[in-house]
């Protein structure tokens, strides 16, 4: 019988994959993008220049990646969309993952660039991918505000100036600015290949916000004059996946969190006590209005109901147990003897019946160390 040997782990294979990622075009850029309008700070840290403290690698963001180029090809294969076009103006540039062109703007480019079937009215397409845990946030509220100002960019970029005039691409941009009356946002469960459309009209005052946000951060001349837009590490997952979190935030001091970096003297205490306390409450409220309307539905049956899917998890399962009885009972006319371990709390119990002093021995036992906030007194 031939035995295993023991070879050294093989490496991982997100190294490889993220050593392709970083020598993207778009991962080397410094041009602000259209989807760098999430965290003002962070875009602030790219628009300075600044390298990045934070060799992150995300799985999740190289798989998206890897859908988005599976599905545009199929798309550009078997529809005839455009996919992955340039667009920008002198402060934002980004790429467009699909346009599919309505029948009159078609008209105007060599048949071989034409879709296969035209959109009734010119859309541009951005794909997202999530995660099985985001999904009914997703289907339930649709795309984020950062996700609605990076797709009206892009949208305000081919209405005002067209297609980049860029290699592969100058036919395109012969059209000029393109009219996009139609945004559609495909978004893809990364775990079941699940599909969900949103679909939206251009927006001009999201896109005028998007514009007045990367102003913001170009105004600053210190990537710390702008605002963190999200809670930091271990709160917030987009500062866990951060190119530029210990810029940031620091690093954690004795083991605590960094966020506490930012205390520095008994008033930012007490402003952060406020916000504890005033989080609390609203947290209270509503957890309580929670468990009422969990308990007011117990008696209901899975279904739909209004704008809600009800279902039940955790149902009766039977399975098979040891009966101690039994085994009891079977050890017994057996003969073998029954196996016992000591029952401290009814030793603890009969030495105090019979008046002895129970024998003890000091242990030291760590508690997790738990906050306790209380109104002050004078
Ligand atoms: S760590 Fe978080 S708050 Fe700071 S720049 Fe990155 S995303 Fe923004």
């Amino acid at each position: 019988m031939s035995t295993p040997t023991i070879t050294d782990p093989s490496p991982s294979i997100w190294v490889a994959a993220d050593a392709i990622d970083r020598a993207r075009p778009r991962s080397r850029q410094r041009q602000l993008g259209a989807s760098d309008t999430a965290c003002e700070r962070r875009s602030a840290y790219k628009y300075h220049g600044w390298k990045p403290t934070d060799l992150v690698i995300s799985p999740a963001a190289m798989l998206g990646t890897y859908i988005h180029e599976g599905l545009t090809t199929a798309a550009r294969k078997e529809f005839g969309w455009l996919v992955e076009k340039k667009v920008a103006d002198a402060a934002v540039r980004g790429s467009i993952d699909i346009v599919q062109l309505d029948r009159a703007t078609a008209r105007q480019l060599p048949r071989r660039m034409r879709p296969k079937v035209a959109a009734d009215e010119n859309t541009l397409e951005d794909i997202k991918t999530r995660t099985v845990y985001r999904w009914d946030e997703t289907v339930r509220y649709g795309a984020t505000a950062p996700e609605l100002r990076q797709v009206m960019t892009y949208a305000r970029l081919l209405n005002t100036g067209g297609f980049e005039d860029a290699d592969g691409q100058r036919v395109l941009a012969r059209l000029g600015p393109v009219r996009v009356e139609k945004i559609r946002l495909r978004f893809i469960c990364r775990d079941n290949g699940e599909e969900f459309i949103q679909e939206v009209p251009y927006d001009p005052q999201i896109a005028e916000e998007a514009v007045w946000w990367l102003q913001r951060v170009a105004e600053t001349e210190h990537p710390e004059q702008a605002r963190r837009d999200f809670l930091g590490p271990g709160i917030d997952a987009a500062c866990d996946y951060c190119p530029f979190a210990t810029a940031c935030w620091g690093s954690p001091a004795d083991g605590r969190p960094v966020q506490s970096n930012l205390v520095h003297d008994d008033e930012d205490v007490a402003g952060h006590l406020a916000d504890y306390v005033a989080a609390h409450r609203l947290w209270s409220d509503a957890d309580k209005k929670k468990t009422f309307a969990r308990k007011s539905v117990d008696a209901s049956e899975a279904g739909r109901y209004g704008a809600n899917t009800l279902g039940w998890a955790g149902k009766e399962k039977k399975e098979q147990q040891p009966d101690v009885r039994a085994m009891i009972e079977l050890f017994d006319t057996l003969g073998a003897v029954i196996p016992t371990v000591p029952d401290v709390d009814r030793m603890v119990k009969a030495l105090m019946t019979a008046g002895i002093a129970v024998p003890t021995r000091t242990v030291v036992k760590r508690t997790p160390r738990r906050i306790d906030v209380r109104a002050a007194r004078e």
